[in-house]
């Protein structure tokens, strides 16, 4: 059986969102009213992050980086990681961050991310203030990183798509395309697809690479 992982970063392979910690840090405004409003449907993603990062009045790439260094990553993703090398199974990371830090907190964790395939947004500094990057130049559900078209357009060359996430983003495109959906207990997506059959909440991704090796036997 030919499996494709598509997975999402901040608070799926971290243990918490670094686009949350470091807004958490960088602004006192109330950013999280903004997340609201991509709960309710009023804006998509993309309309968000440019407000929530237009918050940030002044920064720099070491304070950027001081905070990023203190993510963890499930310490269970290493060897889940190795586990696909080995088994030569196709991964992807699909994030709503920065590539700028999802490459770094990979890269202090020992993981090798040059075979790595992300598809993610991205920053830089101009005068101090965040420019942000999108991957997505435009879709109807005006999102910065459109992970639904991604796992369209890779369901074309797979038999079964595994998705693995937390947040408001993961839903629209584990509702409409995943054959199995791994979310973080508790968190957005876990609760949004409660009742859904696909759904399996985990905790660490021992579990997930268990249910995908029974997976692979039968
Ligand atoms: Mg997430
Ligand atoms: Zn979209």
């Amino acid at each position: 059986m030919n499996l494709a992982i598509c997975c999402d970063f901040d608070g799926t392979i971290t243990l918490t969102d670094t686009g949350k910690e470091l807004l958490n840090s960088l602004t006192d405004k109330d950013w999280q009213a903004i997340d609201q409003l991509v709960i309710n449907g009023e804006i998509g993603t993309r309309a968000a992050l440019i407000e929530q990062w237009g918050m940030i009045e002044y920064t720099t790439m070491d304070e950027i980086f001081s905070i990023v260094d203190n993510i963890k990553i499930d310490p269970t993703f290493i060897d889940f990681y190795s586990w696909i090398e080995k088994n030569n199974i196709y991964f992807i990371i699909l994030s709503d961050g920065f590539k700028t830090y999802i490459k770094r907190i990979l890269g202090k964790n020992n993981i090798d991310s040059s075979d790595l395939e992300i598809k993610s947004n991205d920053m830089e500094l101009i005068n101090n203030r965040i420019s942000l990057k999108f991957f997505t130049e435009s879709c109807e559900h005006d999102c910065a990183n459109c992970k639904y078209s991604h796992v369209l357009k890779i369901q074309e060359n797979f038999d079964k798509i595994i998705y693995i996430g937390d947040g408001l983003s993961d839903i629209l495109p584990a509702e409409k395309l995943a054959d199995h959906i791994f979310a973080r207990t508790n968190e957005d997506l876990a609760l949004k697809l409660k009742t859904d059959s696909r759904l399996i909440e985990f905790s660490n991704f021992t579990e997930i690479q268990r249910y995908l090796e029974d997976l692979l036997d039968n």
